[in-house]
């Protein structure tokens, strides 16, 4: 026997999870159903030990552009919108201050650029320059034991939301299950997805499911499933877990570093925890694994599926493997999880943010972290930073590496659209109830103080798909004037 409903949404992360929301709450579609193979919603990379807890904004991301930053902006405007409206508390959320910081002549200067010619401080309304003074107000452990002839600036932001994920994730379920026709099946697996005539069976180890329309939401698996079904041919994935390193309260907020130039991932930056001030996260780390999800040897197979083994896909991760920037930086980052080794061999990255911290100050943080799906792109040979969703006839695929947390929202908003194109639009989506329930209740404002009205036009409801529909939108960093090769391309990440 099987169930039948409009749509499966296949995985509870917060992608899926921000889908359902949204479906449930701001659509008239009547059935809709999510599996999660777990036995908790958000037990992989969306959990709170295994990302960064940084809702971002494109403010302090040096390795953003602007144009990137205007539409990671407005992703984390509509999540900050939520969690203002529906966690007074502060149980899913804290809000601290959040810098990047500049040291020494040459990053003071980049920091400027970016502020004052680059667009950031126009975009950023909250943002500020802050000398060492400010910032040793704000972050006392980050100027103790500089150099005072060193030159110090930090572009600081009071917009510093830590966020776990995974609760706000639960939430969007539990929000979700108030309305009719919504069924959520924990610990059950997705064995295989059918297109037939029609529609779609979903075959799972706990019974067939059949519907109209199916959103693939299950991070790295996400491509897995497109494979099999022949989607996704020219594109593959490149595996980048993420570990921490735990210290006592060293910093109230969040305190990130200058994007290295070049890099793909996230300069190291130190994370005043969101449900315990008392520890400061510092990471992650980027460690090539062979697997889809972190510590399970059995997605190893998995990542083989979506590796594929062709020669495109051999000669993808040798041509971005042999840049002479990410070659050294790969090593680097598997020493980091070696016991005692590891530790000494991260140490310096802390010391960046942190100068006086010592070796015993820090521990390995056993258990935390995820697996960055990084996207490759066999057709180029190249790396493509950011997300990926392939459309096909009544079937959506999402793959979301970092940011892909701070967007959910704005992704659900989007693949909203989608589905309801499936549905040959016999269904509506209320933007204005989303927006209300969101984006409206972000607080804004302007240099002067005062109550701006940047959000009109944002988050209309008209969802015109701007996001990374085909894969392809590498950007690379604008400042960035190095003359190395650009094979990979430096963006969002962490
Ligand atoms: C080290 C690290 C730091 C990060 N830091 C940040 C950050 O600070 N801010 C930010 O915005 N983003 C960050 N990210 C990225 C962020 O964690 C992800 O973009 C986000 O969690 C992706 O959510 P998701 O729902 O797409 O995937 P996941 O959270 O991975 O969820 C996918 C779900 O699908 C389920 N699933 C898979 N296969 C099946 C199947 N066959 N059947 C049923 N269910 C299935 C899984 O069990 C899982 O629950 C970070 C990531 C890492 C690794």
């Amino acid at each position: 026997m099987s169930e039948n409903t409009d749509l499966i949404i296949v995985g509870g992360g917060i992608s899926g999870a921000s889908l359902l929301y949204t479906i449930a709450k701001f659509t008239d579609v009547d059935d809709v159903t999510l599996i999660e193979k777990e036995r908790e919603i958000a037990a992989i990379n969306t959990h709170r030990t295994n990302n960064s807890q940084t809702l971002h904004f494109g403010d302090i991301e040096t390795n953003y552009t602007l144009e990137k930053a205007e539409e990671v902006k407005e992703g984390a405007e509509l999540l900050a919108g939520y969690l203002e409206g529906t966690d007074p508390d502060r149980e899913m959320h804290s809000k601290r201050s959040k810098m990047v910081l500049g040291v020494g002549d040459e990053e003071v200067a980049k920091l400027e650029e970016r502020y004052r010619e680059n667009g950031f401080g126009d975009l950023f309304s909250k943002l500020r320059e802050i000398g060492r003074e400010e910032i040793e107000e704000l972050e006392p452990k980050v100027v103790e034991g500089r150099d005072p002839s060193t030159e110090l600036k930090a572009l600081q932001t009071p917009d510093g939301y830590v966020v776990d994920y995974g609760a706000v994730a639960k939430s969007f379920v539990d929000a979700a299950r108030e309305e009719e026709g919504v069924g959520v099946h924990l610990g059950t697996a997705v064995e295989n997805v059918d297109e037939d005539r029609d529609g779609f069976t979903v075959e799972t180890d706990d019974g067939d499911f059949e519907a109209d329309a199916v959103v693939v939401a299950a991070g790295s698996h996400s491509l897995q499933f497109a494979k099999e079904m022949g989607y996704g041919e020219h594109m593959s994935l490149l595996p980048v877990a993420g570990s921490f390193f735990l210290a006592d309260d060293l910093l109230n907020g969040k305190v990130y570093t200058l994007q290295m130039k070049k890099l793909p991932f996230a300069a190291v930056h130190g994370d005043a925890d969101v449900h315990d001030d008392g520890i400061t996260r510092f990471g992650p780390t980027a460690k090539l694994v062979p697997t889809l999800e972190r510590g399970r040897i059995s997605t190893v197979s998995d990542f083989a599926d979506v590796f594929g083994f062709s020669p495109a896909s051999v000669l993808s991760y040798v041509n971005i493997l042999s840049d002479r920037i990410l070659f050294p930086y790969v090593v680097r980052n598997l020493v980091y999880d070696l016991p005692e080794v590891g530790k000494r061999a991260f140490l310096p990255n802390v010391q960046k943010v942190v100068p006086t911290v010592d070796i015993d100050d820090i521990e390995r943080a056993k258990g935390y972290g995820g697996v960055r799906p990084q996207i490759v792109d066999t057709e180029n040979k190249e790396l493509d930073m950011g997300e990926a969703k392939i459309s096909g006839d009544g079937i959506l695929f999402n793959i979301t590496p970092s940011p892909g947390a701070s967007t959910a929202l704005k992704n659900a908003m989007t693949d909203v659209q989608t589905v309801l194109d499936f549905f040959d639009a016999d269904h509506e989506f209320d933007g204005d109830a989303f927006r209300e329930a969101t984006i409206e209740n972000f607080p804004r404002v302007d240099d002067d103080g005062d109550a701006t009205e940047e959000a009109d036009g944002a988050a209309d409801g008209d969802a015109d798909d701007d996001s990374d529909a085909d894969g392809d939108d590498a950007e690379e960093d604008a400042a960035d004037d190095d003359d190395s090769d650009d094979r990979v391309p430096a963006e969002a990440d962490d």
